[in-house]
């Protein structure tokens, strides 16, 4: 993507497109296609309108959405203001207080530190799925967990021969199954060194 944010205004507008946000949602954690939280179908039918997706299967919850299953699903707040947060958090060097975030995105400064545990939990726990599982995040820019990395890019962030850990800011470990290996990928969301004069 050529058009990532740089600066916190960018970041903003940028996640305040509801495609976007929801783009960048399912490439996080469907990376190689959605497929039914509840059941697994794959061949479930994207109805654009509502920004959701019908499984085949009857069961409960046929219907589901970007959310369902991770940690923003309980939240009334949008993945524009979510993936904002957590722009600002992997943006941020110096840390990001709740008054930060919560000045940026328009909330209040409670919903801000609800946001900011959840989202600081689920880069320690590296997953944004509530029960864990199916990816993990890792988050680089404020160490990572190198158990979670591959055996190249460990090496890379321990020796410091790589990116320092900064200009990837966020990469999400694919667990594999039989037929597929696992694989990481990133999510664009890019170091503000990166930002133009
Ligand atoms: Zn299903």
């Amino acid at each position: 993507m050529s058009n990532e944010p740089q600066t916190l205004t960018e970041a903003i507008l940028y996640f305040a497109d509801p495609d976007v946000a929801l783009k960048t949602m399912v490439d996080l954690r469907w990376p190689i296609g959605v497929c039914c939280p509840t059941c697994g179908r794959a061949d479930v039918r994207y109805i654009s309108t509502r920004r959701l997706w019908e499984c085949k299967e009857v069961h409960p919850k046929k219907q589901f959405s970007a959310k369902l299953g991770t940690i923003f699903e309980d939240s009334p707040l949008g993945l524009d203001k979510w993936f904002t947060a957590v722009w600002m958090i992997a943006n941020c060097k110096n840390g990001v207080s709740s008054y930060e975030v919560a000045r940026a995105i328009g909330v209040t400064q409670k919903s801000a530190w609800f946001m900011l545990h959840r989202i600081r939990m689920a880069m320690q726990t590296g997953s944004f799925l509530k029960s864990g599982g199916e990816f993990e995040a890792d988050e680089t820019f404020i160490g990572g967990r190198s158990k979670n990395m591959s055996k190249t890019r460990r090496a890379k962030t321990i020796t410091g021969s790589g990116v320092s850990g900064k200009e990837v800011v966020m990469g999400v470990l694919h667990r594999g199954t039989k037929q597929e290996p696992s694989k990481t990928i990133a999510i664009h969301v890019p170091n503000r060194k990166k930002a133009t004069v």
